[in-house]
C-alpha cells in the first residue's frame, strides 16, 4: 500500500494483534447484553492508543492522521461497536485539545487521552434534534458559577462517562451577529443534579449504550466552560472520516469471512468457489469497492497530514460509510446462505450496525444536503 511506511507498517501489526487478542473476545457480549466496554476503552487510552491524533502539547503524538486511520480499520474488522466508540474518544481529544484553555487541558483532555476518563458529548435535545439553533438546555450565570438545566437525548454511552461536554445556551437566545449565546460545559457526572434516564433498545450499535442524560441544576465553575464553541463544533467535522476507516475494516472481514466459507462448503467433491462463478464475481466486484474506498480515504487522511482538511470530503466519506457496510453485509449474508444470517458469524451486525451509523453523529442526510449546499 503506497501510505505504508517501516513505521506505519508496525503499527499496524501492533493495532491488529490489539484488535484480535482483545475486541474479538468483547463482540458478541457488547452486542447481546448491551454491554459495557468502558474497561477496555480505558486500557486503550493506557496503552495509548488515543493519542492520534492529538496534538503534542495535550499528551499526543500530532496529527499523523493515516496511523489513526489503520487503528480504526484494525477495530472495525472485528467491531464496529467498539471502534466506534473509539473515535469519539480521539473525536472528541482532537478537536478540544486546540480549544480548550490550559486548565482544562490538563483537567479533562490529558486525563481523556491517557485512559484515566472516558468523556461524552452532551449535545442533541429532544425538541430540536442536533440542530444547535433549537437547544433549550440552558445555562445561567451564578457568581464565578454557571447553573446548568435541561436534557439531551440519544447520547452515545449515557451511563458509562465521568465528564460530559454539555453544550448550553447562556443567553435566552442565540445572536446571529456575533454568534454568542452557546457554550460547551465540562459537567462531571458526578454532579449531584445529573442523572441517566432510559437507556434505548436500538437497530445497531449494541454495547453503545444510548440514551437520555438530564441536568438538575448542575452547578459548573466558570473555568470549565469553552465560550463561543463555534470553531470546535465545526472542528468535529474533518474527524467524521474515521467512521470510512470503521466500514473499510467492517468490509475487508465480512469479504475474508465469507471467501473462506465459499472455498471450505464443499458439494459433491467440489467448494462452491470452484462451482460457483457468479459468487466469486459477487465477491470480487465488492473488493474492487472496498479499493477505491480504501485510496479515497487514505488520500484524504495524506492530505489531512499536509494540513489540509477537506470538511466536504470527511462528510462524503462519513455518508458512504454505512451504504459501503449495508452492501457488503448484504451481498455476504447471500453468499453464505443460511450461515449468513446467524447472528453468531457476526454479517448480520454489521447490517444492523450500518444503519445506526448512518444515523450517529448527523444523519447522513445532512452531508448530502451540504454538499447539495456547496454546488
Ligand atoms: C447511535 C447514536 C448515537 C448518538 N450519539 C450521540 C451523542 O453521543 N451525543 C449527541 O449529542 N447526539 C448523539 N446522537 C444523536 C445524533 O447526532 C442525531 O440523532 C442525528 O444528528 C440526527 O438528529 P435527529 O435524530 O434529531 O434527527 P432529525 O434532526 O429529526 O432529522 C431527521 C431527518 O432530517 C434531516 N435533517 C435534519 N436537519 C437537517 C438539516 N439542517 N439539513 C439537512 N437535513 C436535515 C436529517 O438528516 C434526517 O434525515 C446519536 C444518535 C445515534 C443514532
Amino acid at each position: 500500500m503506497w501510505y505504508l511506511n517501516e513505521e506505519r507498517r508496525l503499527l499496524q501489526k501492533t493495532f491488529r494483534s490489539y484488535a484480535q487478542k482483545r475486541v474479538r473476545p468483547l463482540a458478541l457480549e457488547m452486542e447481546d447484553n448491551d454491554a459495557s466496554s468502558r474497561e477496555a476503552l480505558l486500557e486503550m487510552g493506557k496503552l495509548g492508543m488515543f493519542t492520534m491524533p492529538v496534538a503534542e502539547s495535550c499528551g499526543g503524538t500530532g496529527p499523523d492522521y493515516i496511523s489513526w486511520g489503520l487503528l480504526l480499520e484494525e477495530l472495525g474488522k472485528e467491531s464496529a461497536t467498539f471502534g466506534f466508540l473509539a473515535l469519539l474518544r480521539q473525536v472528541f481529544n482532537g478537536p478540544m485539545s486546540a480549544a480548550c484553555s490550559e486548565e482544562q487541558i490538563r483537567k479533562y483532555v490529558i486525563p481523556a487521552v491517557n485512559g484515566e476518563i472516558l468523556m461524552g458529548l452532551a449535545g442533541n435535545e429532544p425538541a430540536g434534534g442536533n440542530d444547535l439553533m433549537e437547544y433549550q438546555t440552558k445555562a445561567v450565570r451564578d457568581g464565578d458559577d454557571w447553573i446548568i438545566n435541561g436534557g439531551k437525548v440519544l447520547v452515545t454511552q449515557a451511563d458509562e462517562v465521568d465528564v460530559f461536554m454539555v453544550i448550553a445556551l447562556t443567553r435566552d437566545q442565540i445572536d446571529f451577529t456575533t454568534m454568542q449565546g452557546l457554550d460547551i460545559f465540562f459537567v462531571p457526572t458526578s454532579d449531584p443534579g445529573f442523572s441517566v434516564g432510559h437507556i434505548e433498545h436500538k437497530v445497531g450499535l449494541n454495547g453503545s449504550r444510548t440514551g437520555s442524560v438530564y441536568f438538575d441544576n448542575c452547578r459548573v465553575s466558570e473555568s470549565d466552560r469553552i465560550p463561543n464553541p463555534w470553531g470546535i463544533l465545526m472542528g468535529f467535522g474533518p474527524e467524521l472520516s474515521g467512521y470510512a476507516a470503521l466500514a473499510l475494516g467492517g468490509a475487508e472481514t465480512m469479504i475474508a469471512k465469507t471467501a473462506d466459507y465459499l472455498k471450505n462448503r464443499i458439494q459433491m467433491g467440489r467448494s462452491l468457489w470452484d462451482t460457483h462463478q457468479a459468487a466469486r464475481h459477487d465477491l470480487a466486484k465488492l473488493q474492487m469497492e472496498v479499493y477505491n474506498f480504501r485510496n479515497a480515504l487514505y488520500g484524504h487522511l495524506a492530505n489531512r497530514n499536509c494540513g489540509i482538511h477537506d470538511s466536504l470530503e470527511a462528510g462524503a466519506l462519513k455518508a458512504a460509510t454505512g451504504p459501503l457496510m449495508e452492501k457488503v453485509a448484504s451481498e455476504c449474508m447471500l453468499l453464505m446462505g443460511g450461515t449468513g444470517v446467524i447472528h453468531e458469524t457476526g454479517i448480520e451486525r454489521y447490517y444492523r450496525d450500518a444503519k445506526a451509523l448512518q444515523i450517529a453523529c448527523f444523519s447522513d442526510k445532512t452531508f448530502v444536503d451540504t454538499v447539495a449546499g456547496s454546488l
